[in-house]
């Protein structure tokens, strides 16, 4: 085999977006990858319909990333929103924006993309190798992988991008070994968590049996001081939904800090607590506490149930009580359902190892894209946007960097 002068780990959105930016700068680009087939993770979130990214304000769009903002800015301008629909279109995927700014392909799914995606790499001449876990460095410097023949070391290509993905849904592939790897050879990175996760409740056993996968449309939810409107799911352990999503970060680090952690929903987000009270007063006291809610504040079973799950509601109730309960019924989530269900992962390879290239600075060469950097951020898009961006910054920096060093070599 002639070796190639590019090889990217992993072959999902972030490790295809970083081939296909080497193979068009004129590198011979081998993806490799432990799974039989790309992009697995990526036909997953097709199944919801592909959340590409957001329209948003930019500003509020960076805002997303949190702590991770400052490091993406320059890797989101140079990728932004638009030139990722743009690269959509160009593949024969237009999208549309959907409710609330979320763009979406307008076939709702990720196989065509996907399909559409391969056959263009494979024309560029990237070329692909499955079922080949990458394992680190041999003691000649060279990569290590395991596959049916057994642990093989391979010469050292002139540029490698790592994108290896989290560790959510490992089944799909990403399973977040490499953090071993990396941390063993003194990289700093911060341990994965789950984000994008449900919470759990102890729900009681009748609750749970009625309403699990039920939903809770149009609800505010509201922790510490940060309130987002959205829905949430009811599931056997808990809650889950892009709501409760919104607000991952935060009730995960509470949790992870030993803190009580409630959650409180606003019921009816539209009205006031006083519009509510004036409303409940104005029901027939004889009608049943079910029927009061749902002529007085088109309050479902759904509501009710939830209502008195949490604060039982055996003995009468004021009208100022309950409407302060409709805005704010409190909700204790005893903890954070598991990575391999969750959407994301939280944590990766910190900023501080990699230079605003995305090149590792321990190991001049190595460039990392996706989320097995150290981001995250809610569900809207904008994982899907940050891993596009960073597997084309990392691309194109492994591009400039061959050409720098084939300046550089002696003639
Ligand atoms: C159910 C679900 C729904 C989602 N919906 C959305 C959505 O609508 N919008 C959105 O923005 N995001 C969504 N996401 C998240 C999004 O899919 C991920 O953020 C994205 O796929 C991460 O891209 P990546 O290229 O960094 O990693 P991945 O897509 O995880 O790809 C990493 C690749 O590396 C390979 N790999 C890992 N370790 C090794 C190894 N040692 N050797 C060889 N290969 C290896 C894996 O097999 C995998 O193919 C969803 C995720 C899930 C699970």
């Amino acid at each position: 085999m002639s070796e190639p002068s590019a090889i990217v780990i992993g072959a999902g959105p972030a490790g295809l977006m970083a081939a296909e930016v080497m193979a068009l700068g004129g590198l011979a680009v081998t993806v490799i990858d432990r799974m039989p087939s790309p992009g697995r993770k990526l036909l997953m979130a097709g199944r919801g319909g592909l959340n590409l990214t957001h329209t948003e304000p930019f500003e509020s769009f960076i805002d997303r990333y949190g702590a991770a903002a400052g490091p993406l800015r320059p890797v989101l301008d140079r990728f932004t929103p638009a030139m990722l629909r743009a690269w959509c279109e160009a593949l024969g995927q237009p999208t549309f924006v959907g409710t609330s700014g979320r763009v979406f392909p307008k076939a709702m799914k990720a196989s065509p993309l996907l399909r559409a995606w391969m056959a263009r790499l494979t024309v560029q001449g990237v070329q692909f190798r499955f079922q080949q876990t990458w394992k680190g460095w041999g003691p000649g410097g060279g990569l290590v992988f395991d596959d049916a023949q057994g642990i093989q070391e391979t010469t050292t290509p002139s540029v490698l991008v790592l994108a290896l993905g989290g560790a959510s849904w490992p089944r799909l592939g990403s399973d977040g070994r490499w953090t071993q790897t990396l941390s063993a050879q003194g990289i700093p990175v911060t341990p994965l968590a789950p984000a994008n996760v449900g919470f759990d409740v102890a729900w009681s056993p009748l609750f749970r049996a009625k309403f699990a996968g039920k939903p809770l449309k149009a609800v505010g939810l509201r922790f510490g001081d940060t309130y987002v409107l959205g829905e949430a799911m009811i599931s056997k352990s808990g809650l889950q939904g892009g709501g409760i999503y919104a607000l991952s970060r935060d009730l995960r680090q509470s949790l992870d800090a030993g803190r009580p952690t409630v959650l409180t929903l606003d019921l009816r987000p539209s009205l006031s607590q006083a519009e509510i009270r004036q409303r409940l007063e104005r029901t027939r006291p004889g009608d049943s506490l079910s029927n009061r809610l749902r002529k007085a504040v088109k309050l479902g079973p759904l509501d009710v149930a939830l209502l008195r799950e949490v604060v039982g509601m055996n003995q009468p109730i004021s009208p100022e009580d309950l409407a302060r309960l409709i805005k704010a019924l409190p909700l204790n989530l005893t903890g954070a359902q598991s990575i391999d269900r969750a959407i994301s992962s939280a944590g990766g390879v910190r900023f501080e190892a990699v230079n605003p290239d995305l090149m590792l600075t321990a190991r001049p060469g190595v460039f990392l894209a996706g989320e097995m950097l150290d981001w995250e951020a809610p569900t809207g898009g904008y994982l899907l946007q940050a891993c596009f961006a960073t597997g084309r910054a990392a691309g194109e920096a492994a591009l400039s960097y061959v050409g720098r060093n084939r300046q550089n070599a002696p003639a």
